[in-house]
This record gives C-alpha cells, sequence and structure tokens, in this order.
C-alpha cells in the first residue's frame, strides 16, 4: 500500500491545472537575458497574446505572483484608504478578496447572494442607484466562482452599472475562467481583469496579470495607497519588459507556448471543449445524486454553471474527506476539496485546460470507484451519463 502508485497521476483540481508536455518542453531550455532583443521579442508577443486571449485592446500589465498578487495589485493601484467599493458574493474567493481590501483599509460593502444561485443583478442596479453621491467606486465581482462552479453574467452587471448612470470602475477576477470560458473584456466594458498562469493558461502557477482599461489607467493616477512592486506607473517606467525586477523569462517561455497551443486551436473551440467536458462531467453528477440521496451539483442556477469547475455538494452529514484521500491515496486523483466553510461537505472537480475526453472519463470513473471505496451513497451509472453526453 505504501508504493509509489504507478501510472500518470490524473490531476483534476481546478486549479492547478496540468501543464502539456509542450509547456514543459518549451520551458525546458537554458536562461536567456531579459534584457536581451530575443526576450524582448518574446515578452512583446506574449503581452499582445494575452490580450487578444482577454479580448481587449487596452493596457496590461504581468506580474510574478500568485493570482492574490493581481488582486492586490489592482486594489493597490485603483484605490485610496477609506474608498468604498461593492462586492459581489459568489462564495469563497469573493470573501478571500474583500479580507484583502479591508487589510489595505478599503471600505467593501457586499450584495449578498444565495451561493447556490449567484447574486441577483438587479440588487447591483438598485444599490448604485441609490448611490447619489457616487461614493462606491468599483463594482467588482469574480467571473468564475472556484469554490462553487458558478458564472456571473457580467455583460448584465455592465447593464446594471449603466442603466443606474453610476461611473463606478467594473472589476473582474477571471482567474478560473481564462482561457476556459468566454471573456470579452473590451465588449463588455470591464476596466480592470485579473488573470492567473495556472488555470487556463495551462502554466506553472507563479505569474499574474491584469488588463486595465484607460478609464482605469486613469484612475489609478489618484490612488493614494502606498506602492511599488504593483505600481503600474513603475512598470510603465520599466518598459519595454515592463518588470519591476528580474523578468521571469521561463514563464514566457512556456507562456508563448501556451498561447500558441490556444491559438492553434482557436479559442472558441477551447471554449466549445470546455463546455462539452464540463456537461458531461455534470450529466454524471446529476446521475449520482438522481434518488435524492447522493452527491449533488452545488450550483442550482442553470444558467450561471460554470465550465470549468464543477462543485459536488455532499449528503448530509457525509463528508468529502475520506473519498478524496482514497481517490489520491489509492487511484492516484487528484480532486478538489470545499473551501472555507465548505470544507469537508463537497467536492470539486476541476475540467479546465490541458484536458480531453479520455482524461475526464478517467476521472469521472474513479470518482466513483472513490466514492464506492469510501462509502459514499451514490447511484451507479455517472460515468455511462458522461458517455453518453460526450457521443452526442
Ligand atoms: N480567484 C479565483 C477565482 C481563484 O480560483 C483563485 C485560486 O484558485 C484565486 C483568486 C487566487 O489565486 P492564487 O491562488 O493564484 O493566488
Amino acid at each position: 500500500m505504501n508504493a509509489k502508485p504507478r501510472g500518470r497521476q490524473f490531476f483534476n483540481n481546478p486549479g492547478p491545472t496540468n501543464i502539456p508536455d509542450r509547456i514543459l518542453r518549451a520551458m525546458d531550455r537554458p536562461v536567456i537575458d531579459f534584457m536581451s532583443e530575443e526576450f524582448v521579442a518574446i515578452h512583446h508577443a506574449c503581452h499582445n497574446g494575452v490580450k487578444r486571449v482577454l479580448k481587449t485592446d487596452q493596457n496590461l500589465f504581468m506580474y510574478s505572483s500568485t493570482g492574490h498578487g493581481a488582486w492586490e495589485a489592482a486594489l493597490a493601484n485603483l484605490f485610496s484608504p477609506g474608498e468604498t467599493v461593492l462586492m459581489v458574493e459568489t462564495g469563497y474567493f469573493s470573501e478571500s478578496w474583500t479580507e484583502m481590501a479591508n487589510h489595505l483599509e478599503i471600505k467593501v460593502e457586499t450584495i449578498p447572494a444565495d451561493q447556490r444561485k449567484g447574486a441577483d443583478i438587479a440588487r447591483i442596479a438598485e444599490r448604485l442607484a441609490a448611490d447619489k453621491e457616487h461614493k462606491i467606486k468599483a463594482v467588482l465581482t469574480v467571473h468564475n466562482e472556484t469554490a462553487t462552479g458558478m458564472v456571473l453574467p457580467l455583460s448584465e452587471v455592465r447593464r446594471a452599472i449603466d442603466e443606474a448612470k453610476h461611473p463606478a470602475l467594473l472589476l473582474s477576477d477571471t482567474i478560473s475562467s481564462l482561457a476556459s470560458m468566454e471573456y470579452k473584456m473590451d465588449a463588455w466594458g470591464i476596466d480592470l481583469t485579473v488573470g492567473g498562469s495556472q488555470k487556463g493558461l495551462m502554466l506553472p502557477t507563479g505569474m499574474s496579470l491584469t488588463g486595465v482599461s484607460n478609464k482605469a489607467l486613469e484612475v489609478s493616477r489618484k490612488s493614494k495607497t502606498p506602492r511599488h512592486y504593483w505600481s503600474w506607473e513603475m512598470m510603465t517606467g520599466r518598459a519595454p519588459q515592463k518588470f519591476v525586477g528580474t523578468a521571469p523569462v521561463h514563464m514566457f517561455f512556456g507562456l508563448q507556448e501556451s498561447l500558441k497551443m490556444l491559438e492553434e486551436e482557436g479559442l472558441d473551440a477551447v471554449f466549445a471543449r470546455h463546455a462539452r467536458l464540463a456537461e458531461a462531467t455534470r450529466a454524471a453528477v446529476r446521475v449520482w445524486g438522481s434518488d435524492g440521496k447522493g452527491p449533488q451539483l452545488f450550483c442550482q442556477n442553470e444558467d450561471r454553471l460554470s465550465n470549468s469547475v464543477t462543485a459536488v455538494v455532499m449528503p448530509e452529514g457525509v463528508s468529502s474527506d475520506p473519498m478524496r484521500k482514497a481517490a489520491i491515496d489509492r487511484f492516484n486523483l487528484s480532486l478538489g476539496g470545499g473551501l472555507g466553510k465548505m470544507m469537508g461537505k463537497m467536492f470539486r472537480i476541476g475540467h479546465m485546460g490541458d484536458l480531453n475526453e479520455p482524461m475526464l472519463l478517467g476521472c469521472l470513473a474513479t470518482t466513483e470507484l472513490a466514492m464506492k471505496a469510501s462509502g459514499v451513497p451514490f447511484v451507479p451509472g455517472g460515468v455511462d451519463a458522461a458517455i453518453k453526453s460526450l457521443s452526442a
């Protein structure tokens, strides 16, 4: 039992995700000078490629950091201590971003939501309409809440802001939707997009980014929050690489390959693949819980189901820990767990990034195996339902 399991680990966490061999190989090369013409050209190509993925013609800043760094860069550049922002509750990640804003002494008002059904956009419109003095500087959103497997319709949020004739910026965290699900920064009127390297971009963890609208860049000039590493002004002064410090050249070698892969497949085909794999996953879960006693989809809003992650809530009184432990220790399948108050109460299947049908079916079959091995009640036949969905 203690022997190291053979074969590949099936990695179905909702981030980080599988790093394709092509990207690993692209990164497996000697270092180059980050001031060299060669690197400047790679940086330039990556910069333009990421803007194509974000669907923006505006500004982009990339950081050597996790997504938390890009969150902090967004807050520090845009707001001053004491200013107010409106956070749309989605789950663990809207709560974590709120906590960070509080630490930076930014006041956060929350639009509360039933996390299984999603926020009511009308409440955002109402709150903004009531803010006659325009104290609210921005609406902060998590496009795809990785903790709940639910999407927020950003174009509707933009419409709510416009209909209230409110000047608030619209910020969006796309960490778990970027390059997995449709995202249109400029067309949806997003002023700031937060992204990370380790999900749809299929890279190691460690690089993050912010797409910044011209309006947001203008606003950033007035922020009184002290900043240095995250400062867009500092970064702009370090053009062409725009890095405060040594640029992580290997991350860019990987990013160049990732962008090549996304563009070879075509972004629309990438989104369609994720939609197909997500629907098959949901088909399996619906069977597992079809008697009302097994695991269920956490998201109860059919219009807001995520195509990059499926959150599965356990039956009342059954912990997800033993089945996740069986999955990883006995069968070498890594699944996500519940976060925050959902710890032990759910498991999450990541189906984003470098994934195909056999990988997903392997994951779903092994999830059934782990549920059986750990005594979780479920209706068998989920894998059959997934196969039916994939072959339709
Ligand atoms: N936002 C979302 C939606 C996420 O899924 C995550 C991580 O999973 C984060 C923010 C934080 O990113 P990181 O862990 O790279 O700091």
